[in-house]
């Protein structure tokens, strides 16, 4: 077993991923196309385990390694990118909710999440972008709790979320709280995204909704990694995969209409490729360090998943420009799954924190610590 690799007795779940991600490949781009949120893929994942495994032991689940879940949203990234993005929210605002409730409230999330209620993060703010751990919006003391009159944009999967994971100002404090959907939210669309097209994000409107005061998060009692920031990563992974098997499976089919030659002969292909896919491994090895550090509770981690982030974003939307380039009018057909997938990498690029934030986060650190 490599040291930074899924260690061998979750590997059935890891296999379990793949039969699914398979599965799902085969609808990704009718998904695409309809921009419908892909439901019965997150009701496949459900039943078949995988949430409540990533619970921690004493909430029911297996503590899945984040060496595993990384893996597995890596493979489900290259079958139905829009079914990993959600489910990453799903899983990350869940375990979120229980990993910093208090214990009542925790074991409630858990039993949520293990019965198959949905759950989504509605963290960035229209006017914070990037900023979505600082919101600028502030909830106000009313019986019970705190009012919450404002809005979250880019809210994936949001629409059949019964629990928000929410942040906003209390005493101008950045504060996390669970929200049950109720009528006080509302979803407005705002035009699908390029890439990701069935991720299912709108804009989420709360008019007076009352954030409990039962629901609000504690504040963090030591370093805790979180199933976000470290699956973002695999998802551009997965994606980087699918084209270059999108690559692959053209350039040995395609014949060069003037020689009759392969495409997959030609060298500035092979060479293109070569470098492509050794940045890959190298990106995919450095994603794999910063699970193992999440698994050791290294605060290391949090710059990691800057760098990690970084990486897997730059190489999935080069693996997609040399598939297009590979395709040539083939690829730039709504038939080829390549124009779908360079639309999707760039959807990785753009979430929080993006390419540009986290090389800034590096070099401050490099040139200001
Ligand atoms: C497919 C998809 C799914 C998403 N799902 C969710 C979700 O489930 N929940 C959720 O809360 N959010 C979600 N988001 C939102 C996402 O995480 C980001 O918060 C959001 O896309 C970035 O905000 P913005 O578009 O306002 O960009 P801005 O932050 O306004 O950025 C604009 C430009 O400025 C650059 N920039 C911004 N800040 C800096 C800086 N400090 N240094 C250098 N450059 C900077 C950016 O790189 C970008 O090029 C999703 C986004 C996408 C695309």
């Amino acid at each position: 077993m490599h040291p930074l690799g899924t260690p061998p007795d979750e590997q059935p779940w890891v296999d379990k991923a793949a039969e699914l991600a398979a599965r799902f490949a085969t609808t990704a781009a009718a998904y695409d196309e309809s921009a419908e949120v892909p439901a019965e893929n997150l009701e496949a994942l459900h039943a078949s385990g995988l949430d409540q495994a990533l619970l921690p032991v004493e909430f029911g689940g297996e503590n899945l390694s984040y060496r595993a879940y990384g893996e597995i949203v890596r493979l489900l990234a290259a079958g139905c990118p829009s079914t990993a993005c959600i489910w990453v929210m799903h899983v990350g605002a869940a375990c979120g909710l229980v990993a910093m409730s208090a214990p009542d409230t925790a074991r409630f999330y858990a039993e949520e999440y293990t019965a198959g209620k949905r759950f989504a993060n509605a963290l960035s703010e229209p006017s914070g972008g990037n900023l979505f751990l600082l919101p600028q919006q502030h909830a106000l003391p009313v019986d019970g709790g705190f009012r919450l009159t404002g809005a979250k944009r880019f809210t994936s999967g949001c629409e059949i979320a019964d629990h928000f994971l929410v942040n906003v100002l209390v005493d101008g404090v950045p504060t996390f709280f669970g929200a049950a959907a109720d009528e006080t939210i509302a979803y407005l669309p705002i035009g699908d995204t390029m890439g990701l097209r069935a991720n299912g994000s709108r804009l989420v409107e709360f008019h007076g909704t009352v954030l409990r005061a039962d629901r609000r998060c504690l504040p963090p009692k030591g370093h805790r990694p979180n199933r976000i920031s470290s699956g973002l990563p695999f998802l551009s992974l997965g994606v980087a995969d699918a084209a270059v098997a999108a690559l692959i499976e053209h350039a040995r089919t395609r014949a060069i209409p003037t020689t009759g030659e392969s495409l997959s002969a030609m060298q500035w292909l092979r060479f293109d490729l070569a470098d492509v896919h050794s940045r890959l491994d190298a990106a995919g090895m450095y994603a794999n360090h910063m699970s193992w550090l999440a698994d050791e509770n290294d605060t290391a981690f949090d710059m990691a998943t800057m760098r990690a982030k970084l990486l897997a974003n730059q190489v999935a939307l080069d693996a997609a420009q040399l598939a297009l380039k590979a395709g040539g009018g083939s690829g730039y057909l709504s038939t080829s799954p390549i124009q779908r997938i360079l639309r999707d990498a760039y959807a990785g690029w753009v979430m929080a924190y993006s390419a540009e934030v986290c090389r800034d986060r590096i070099s401050a650190e490099l040139l200001d610590g």
